[in-house]
């Protein structure tokens, strides 16, 4: 075997990697399965994950952190920043605790639990040492790496225990960002490739999601929910088959089953359609994921560890012509008004108004407008303050608080099916603060009161599904 894989000369020849064993050419299909927090919670999910991770294909798997580490590990920093002392010292001890009981309940040998049980107490004296020194934000962020850097260890030594030949890869050894914080992708292809080439003799690699480096070599890492974007950009660079997010619903769900009864997973969703769904409001995947795939073409599919045989959501460059697919909302929302006092339609008003959100790096989700004015919605409310006070230069402000935004997605080119009157003709009974339309294909957005919201969403599930 040894011989045979000595053999082997690995090749990138784009969507395929091509194994040469002396004439025949063999053509390996791979792909990349992320698992979220959930997937990996507890001892019994870790070791579900580990049975879907051996189905004996070629299989890059990218991990959370356990479901509420990175939380706790937020709380952590906010102790340290205070020198708090023995605030980080209470949680930072019942972490630990919580992981030796996953460790007595995931590994049988005493050779594995030593292993597992020294890592830990590696990480959590390291984690203890900051309580002396100074916190920064670069200090945070080492911190919330490190439950990643837990979950994929213990992961990698269940596997080891059960014999699985497998290799765990340091994702700070590729995955870097550049001065704007986006995927430096010709030095995550070059170091990805060679540590590919050089661990070619396994056919499964385990990998932290969401943690990298950034700019300066210091560990970063991709914002929360950023595992997903990960998996995305490790599916690109090596240009697999298939992308798989595993979480604990199975697949995207064509309303919002905390609110509506008898929803049911959308089969078959485009990009771009996924990409606004994630955006406004579903929460099953990081809207940052969809970018990479879509423009290397390669499926993302959302499955369910609950439930693996379940068909889950296939997303692709592939669209359904005339179907409305899906509908979702996003709490939280302030919508600000802008009536202009100058003349009407005075061309660089708008330009004047969104200068003022740029100043503030508060990026504005939805926009209409009007000949007296505009109206932006945000979710980021930092800088409202100023940003108001700025506005108030341009004319008169407005605010609405407390406001949802209901994303209806689906092909809405095709002009045959009547489907923005069935969407407005859904909501006719709901008082309306803002409608977008035409700024995509795919999806018409509506902003209500929050108290309208459950009636809403059920609302649109009666009249379209
Ligand atoms: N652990 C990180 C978070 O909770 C990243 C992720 O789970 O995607 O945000
Ligand atoms: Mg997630």
């Amino acid at each position: 075997m040894k011989a045979k894989r000595e053999a082997i000369n690995v090749l990138y020849f784009g969507k395929f990697e091509y194994f040469c064993i002396s004439n025949n050419i063999i053509l390996i299909a791979m792909k990349v399965m992320k698992f979220g927090g959930t997937s990996v919670g507890t001892a019994v999910r870790i070791k579900s994950v580990g049975e879907l991770v051996c189905d004996g294909e070629r299989n890059f798997v990218v991990l959370s952190a356990m479901s509420g580490t990175t939380n706790k590990l937020i709380e952590i920093s906010g102790y340290l920043y205070k020198q708090n002392n023995t605030g980080s010292l209470e949680i930072l001890n019942q972490l630990e605790n919580s992981y030796l009981r996953v460790i007595s309940e995931l590994l049988n040998s005493e050779e594995y639990k030593q292993k597992a049980t020294a890592y830990i107490k590696e990480r959590f004296d390291f984690m203890r040492s900051y309580g002396n020194k100074v916190f920064t934000l670069a200090d945070e962020k080492v911190i919330l790496a490190q439950g990643e850097l837990i979950s994929t260890h213990l992961f990698y030594y269940h596997l080891c225990e059960l014999g699985v030949k497998c290799r765990l890869l340091s994702a700070l050894d590729f995955v870097k960002t550049d001065r704007y914080g986006d995927p430096d992708y010709p030095y995550i292809t070059e170091a990805l490739t060679r540590i590919m080439a050089e661990n070619n003799d396994v056919s499964l690699w385990i990998t932290q999601g969401f943690i990298c480096l950034n700019c300066y070599n210091e560990i970063d890492n991709l914002l929360r929910g950023g595992s997903d974007y990960t998996a995305s950009i490790i599916g690109s660079v090596l240009k697999v088959d298939e992308i798989q997010i595993w979480t604990d619903i199975d697949g995207m769900h064509n309303n919002d089953p905390r609110y509506v009864d008898g929803t049911r997973p959308v089969p078959q969703l485009h990009f771009d359609e996924a990409a606004e769904l994630a955006y406004f409001g579903a929460k099953i995947l990081h809207p940052t994921c969809v970018l990479p795939a879509k423009l290397n073409n390669i499926p993302v599919r959302l499955l369910n560890t609950m439930d693996p045989a379940a068909r889950g959501t296939l997303i692709s460059n592939y669209m359904e012509v005339g179907k409305i697919q899906a509908v979702s909302a996003k709490d939280q929302v302030t919508a600000i008004k802008v009536k202009s006092s100058r003349k009407l339609n005075s061309h660089g008003f708008l330009r004047k108004v969104f200068e003022i959100f740029e100043l503030y790096q508060t990026p504005i989700d939805i926009i209409t407008t009007s000949e007296v004015g505009v109206s932006v919605t945000i979710e980021n409310r930092k800088h409202l303050e100023e940003i108001v006070d700025d506005l108030k230069k341009l004319g008169t402000v407005t605010i609405d608080d407390d406001l949802v935004i209901i994303c209806v997605v689906g092909d809405m080119a095709s002009d045959n099916i009547g489907f923005q009157p069935k969407v407005v003709n859904a909501l006719k009974s709901v008082p309306l603060r803002m409608i977008s339309y035409g700024g995509s294909n795919y999806n018409v957005s509506f902003v209500i009161r929050a108290e309208d919201k459950q009636r809403s969403l059920e609302l649109l599930s009666q009249e379209l599904f």
